[in-house]
């Protein structure tokens, strides 16, 4: 039995192999995240892009988006050609790539540097996760816990990213930092090839293998959509094809949203799945509308919030001025420091009490995310009539959006992995990763309304996102009420087993 074996902190040894590569490439995500929006707006005598604000904001924000939004076809890719050990090993390398072309400085092959990211994270991201799931039977309840383990890998790494190119961006120039990035991610795909052993069978092959046939045409049509997306990156980037980041940006959310809804229905209708299978996606796809209203809220801290920090903040200590970018990292510092206290709250709360549904979780989680931006509409309202406001408020408000997220992120992962078809464990991790993307890029065109000429209107701002998060949230938890005997429908041939 698995008593004998060697365990990572009480959970399955693999856990450590893909715990240590998660945290790598988000210590190069990240890292580089933070640099993205402060390099193409500076000017080129400080060797920046010279972009404009709205430009720059809305490329970030299309970044962002695009970068979860390849986790659907990142997902397809491990399910029916690659298998999930090989998706996360070929991704790792692009993202390692990517940030090699980005550490060159040169304005054109910058943006190839990030599409390559994009691509290269698309084939990580949901297969990593979808992985971890893979280590737990249906019947093991370490899976929630090994999730929280898990996401406080991927924020010790985003902490690591922040410091380590904050400091090497501030000291050293830009393309130390950016090349920074790509040597985290090269150590995470070192130590993932060394540690590899630890994951025995899992993903080593697709769970739903195409024909031979099958997959040589999915190969080409592969080759030919890159082929495509490189003509038009570049006829883009030599002015070929003129357009304006924010339009495209509302087109992307349209399109994105509508693909996610045309996705689900054809994984329900048209997956062979049983009775028990349908309802268990039912229960899911609350899960995933939580998610992505929670993070079109949440995903304010890179844009509004971070301009607020700058802008409206005292962030004098004695004659010490904060840098804004340190607020960027509370939220990671919050969950290292929070995630075991709620590892042991759930354990708690399922022995004293009942297990709480996944989405009951979620909901409260968008709540309490929701209620969150009641403070920063106070103190927008400090702001707008002139002062400076506390860094408390801003602190406070992280605090809560951090608590939430741990109500709702880690446990959304572990639901997500649990409930869905296992031959679709993949591609619904992809599915629910492109809840990410349309969150980053709706709350860019939020952030949008941030406008420091009419500061006036930015209470007004949060206290929309406040009040419809929580109507959103409140409607969820009732729905939630009847789907949470959905969650634990087991499937006809599991009970065989
Ligand atoms: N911090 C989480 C991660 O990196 C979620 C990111 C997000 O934008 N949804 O996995």
């Amino acid at each position: 039995t698995t008593q004998t074996e060697k365990t990572f902190f009480g959970q399955p040894a693999g856990l450590q192999t893909l715990f240590f590569t998660e945290m790598w490439e988000r210590m190069s995500y990240y890292g580089m995240r933070m640099l993205l929006v402060l390099f193409m707006t500076a000017t080129l005598q400080e060797g920046g892009l010279a972009l404009t604000v709205a430009s720059a904001t809305a490329i970030y924000g299309l970044y962002t988006g695009c970068v979860y939004f390849m986790g659907l076809p990142g997902g397809w890719i491990s399910d029916r050609l690659l298998g999930g050990q090989r998706a996360v090993w070929y991704g790792g390398l692009i993202i390692m790539f990517g940030h090699i072309v980005l550490a060159i400085p040169n304005d054109k092959t910058f943006f190839v540097g990030l599409i390559l990211v994009i691509l290269g994270t698309g084939l990580l991201k949901p297969n990593i996760a979808a992985l971890v799931g893979q280590l737990y039977s249906d019947k093991d309840v370490r899976r929630d816990s090994g999730f929280a383990i898990y996401y406080m890998g991927i924020n010790i790494g985003s902490i690591l990213g922040n410091l380590i190119c904050g400091y090497l961006m501030e000291y050293q120039g830009w393309h130390w930092a950016f090349g920074a990035a790509a040597i985290g991610m090269a150590i995470g795909l070192i130590q993932y090839k060394r540690t590899l052993p630890k994951l025995n069978s899992i993903g080593d092959k697709p769970e739903s293998p195409l024909s031979p046939k099958g997959e040589k045409i999915s190969w080409s049509i592969i080759i030919g959509v890159l082929g495509a997306i490189g003509i038009i990156a570049y006829m883009a980037l030599t002015g070929g094809l003129t357009i304006d980041p924010v339009t495209v940006a509302e087109y992307v959310a349209i399109s994105f949203t509508a693909i996610f809804v045309a996705y689900y229905v054809a994984i329900y209708w048209f997956g062979n799945l049983t009775t028990n299978e349908k309802k268990r996606l039912g229960a899911l796809l609350l899960v995933c509308i939580a998610s992505a209203f929670f993070w079109s809220g949440f995903e304010q801290a890179g844009s509004s919030m971070n301009l607020f920090a700058r802008d409206y903040t005292d962030r004098f200590v004695g004659s010490f001025e904060v840098p804004t970018g340190w607020f960027q990292s509370l939220n990671s510092m919050f969950i290292v420091v929070l995630s075991p206290f709620f590892a042991a709250l759930w354990i708690n709360i399922g022995k004293r009490y009942v297990t709480p549904a996944y989405g009951i979780k979620c909901a409260v989680g968008l709540i309490i995310m929701a209620s969150g931006f009641i403070l920063m509409f106070l103190a927008a309202q400090w702001a707008a009539s002139g002062l400076k406001v506390a860094p408390y408020w801003l602190i406070a408000t992280y605090f809560l959006h951090t608590v939430g997220e741990l109500c709702l992120s880690p446990v959304a992962l572990s639901a997500i992995s649990k409930l869905s078809p296992r031959r679709f464990a993949g591609q619904m991790m992809g599915v629910f990763v492109l809840t990410y993307s349309i969150g980053n890029i709706i709350s860019g065109l939020l952030a949008g309304n941030f406008d420091p000429n009419a500061i006036d209107q930015l209470p007004q701002l949060y206290l929309q996102i406040s009040l419809f998060s929580i109507g959103i949230g409140i409607m969820i938890l009732l729905f939630s009420l009847k789907t949470r005997f959905w969650e634990s429908l087991q499937d006809e041939n599991d009970e065989k087993k």
